[in-house]
């Protein structure tokens, strides 16, 4: 199995897609295209062609270059089989425990109800990497809009189960005002201050606060740590399950 390589390509006001490169057959991806001219921009400048797209879920702002990038390029387009009615191009669908291989590298597919009811995540485990949609973002999570807070929650665990050293991609760039969010509700986690002073001083610079890491999250991500004694202590929720401690989290993150 082979690695891929990663490239970010910011769009619209604050999403992320990101080209795959799998470097010994050539093969390409992009995932989650919400438009596709920044995409067209860099393959061009790559001179990579583009095999597929790989879709996480039916939102508009990560599928709308599905059609334009599929005349320009002749891409193909694998997504959940769930959502298949609702993305317009799906040429394959996919579901937990099966595979996408992308030349020599292989992604396997994760599903993570709860922002969508069909969400699906893509875990490339030679790299290791993970691209999360809006299921897990840098210190926050996606907004239930099709779940249950039990189903999120229970989609996060599977995420915060991969390797530590996973690196994380996720579809937008939200970590600036979820450190803050989360700083409110984790005050005393000097792990947490410390990343969020690094994740000020990258956006003062406009850098991007992306990829983060499994192990990152599971130290500051206050949606991931629903479960910790220090989360449970500061919303008096001691003895609740840790479901309910994640919904009171997103709750109040909802109402911020
Ligand atoms: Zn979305
Ligand atoms: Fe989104």
């Amino acid at each position: 199995m082979a690695r891929v390589e990663i490239e970010l390509v910011p769009l619209l006001q604050d999403n992320y897609a990101y080209l795959l490169l799998e470097p010994e057959t050539g093969s390409s991806a992009v995932v989650d295209p919400g438009e596709a001219e920044p995409v067209l921009e860099a393959l061009e400048r790559r001179a990579r062609r583009l095999d597929w797209i790989l879709i996480t879920h039916h939102h508009g702002d990560h599928v709308g270059g599905i059609g334009e990038l599929k005349r320009r390029t002749g891409c193909k387009v694998v997504g959940p089989r769930s959502e298949f009615s609702r993305i317009n191009g799906l040429d394959l669908t996919v579901a937990e425990g099966e595979s996408v291989a992308l030349g020599h590298a292989v992604a396997q597919v994760i599903e993570t109800p709860g922002h969508t009811s069909g969400h699906i995540a893509y875990y490339f485990p030679e790299n290791p990497a993970l691209f999360a949609g809006d299921t897990l973002f840098a210190l926050g999570c996606g907004r239930l809009f099709e779940d249950t807070p039990e189903a999120m929650w229970d989609s996060l665990s599977k995420l915060a189960a991969l390797p530590p050293d996973t690196r994380v991609y996720c579809g937008h760039e939200y970590t600036l005002a979820n450190a803050r969010f989360a700083l409110a509700i984790d005050p005393d986690n000097a792990k947490l201050v410390a990343r969020a002073r690094r994740i000020e001083e990258l956006r003062e610079r406009g850098e991007p606060t992306i990829p983060t890491t499994i192990g990152e999250e599971l130290e500051t991500n206050p949606f991931v740590r629903a479960n910790s004694a220090a989360i449970r202590g500061q919303l008096g929720l001691r003895e609740e399950p840790a479901a309910a401690v994640f919904a009171e989290v997103r709750r109040r993150k909802d109402n911020a």
